[in-house]
């Protein structure tokens, strides 16, 4: 079931404590293992970061630290408002999850990220939207993120959204991170940003690289992305907007398109989201 605004009671969370990563990538591989994503031959249009549509988490290095980089999993997606056919879900679990067969491929969910998350199938010869869907279906078996279950170092962690919030705080407070002292940057990041998220961070670098508003610099208000074509945002991609919506190409594009969609939801394993 889909989430109403705010975290609700059941919401889950991650946090990763960039001070406890090594950096081994265990989290990618399994991310890899786990949904297949043939992340073995890494995609020729993988950006700087890493993320690309077969890898959804990757590490980037900050200063002298691993960053694990994946989804957020907003608590009021900006996704999830932008998108003009409804493919992206907030579920009551925390999640945020796409459903291919509904997208019709105007990327706006790319544009309105603040994190700069979602990337397209550029490989595929049907793309799709593809990024980290906090391992959906395994926790609605009761698992944790095969990510979170994979990391040796105890790095990055599963719980409900008010337990991972209570570890930080203590981990802030006792300044420790469980294995050793730490000088955290005094603040969870993903806490309150942009509504906040459901991947939160501790960290003793800043992590401003990841998309968190940077003090003095003018951001998008998480809010500001709503689900119409007059918005501004909207208003930057009239190519885009002319291609699919005013040309009987652009028209025949989404005929063809839905029906890639229709085949692709075949092979999906939960039809019920
Ligand atoms: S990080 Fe981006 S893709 Fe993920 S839920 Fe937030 S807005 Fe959506
Ligand atoms: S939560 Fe699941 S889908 Fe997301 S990065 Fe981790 S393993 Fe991949
Ligand atoms: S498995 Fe853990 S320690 Fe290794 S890169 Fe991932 S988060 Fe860091």
């Amino acid at each position: 079931m889909s989430a109403k605004h705010g975290p609700g009671a059941n919401a889950m969370a991650i946090l990763t404590d960039v001070t406890r990563c090594v950096g081994c990538e265990k989290c990618v591989m399994a991310c890899e293992r786990t949904w297949n994503t043939g992340d073995t031959i890494p995609s020729v249009h993988a950006a700087p970061d890493g993320l690309s549509g077969n890898r959804w988490t990757s590490i980037v290095k900050i200063k002298d630290r691993f960053v694990r980089k994946q989804c957020l999993h907003c608590v009021d997606p900006s996704c999830v408002a932008a998108c003009p056919v409804h493919a992206f879900y907030k579920m009551e679990n925390g999640a945020v999850i796409y459903k291919a067969g509904k997208c019709i491929g105007c990327r706006y969910c790319m544009i309105a990220c603040p994190y700069s998350i979602p990337r397209y199938d550029w490989d595929e010869p049907k793309p799709f939207v593809q990024k980290c869907k906090m391992c959906y279906e395994r926790l609605l078996e009761g698992q944790r993120p095969a990510c979170t279950q994979a990391c040796p170092y105890g790095a990055t962690i599963f719980g409900t959204r008010t337990e991972m919030i209570a570890e930080a705080h203590k981990r802030l407070k006792a300044r420790h991170n469980g294995v050793e002292a730490v000088s955290y940057i005094d603040k969870i990041w993903g806490l309150h940003e942009y509504g906040g998220t459901s991947v939160m961070y501790l960290s003793d670098v800043n992590l401003y690289e990841l998309g968190f508003p940077t003090p003095g610099k003018v951001s998008a208000p998480y809010d500001s992305i709503p689900g119409h074509y007059s918005h501004p945002v909207a208003l930057q991609t009239p190519f885009l907007a002319a291609t699919v919506f005013g040309s009987l190409a652009g028209i025949t594009w989404i005929i063809n398109r839905r029906m890639a969609a229709a085949e692709q939801k075949q092979k999906e394993k939960d039809q019920d989201y």
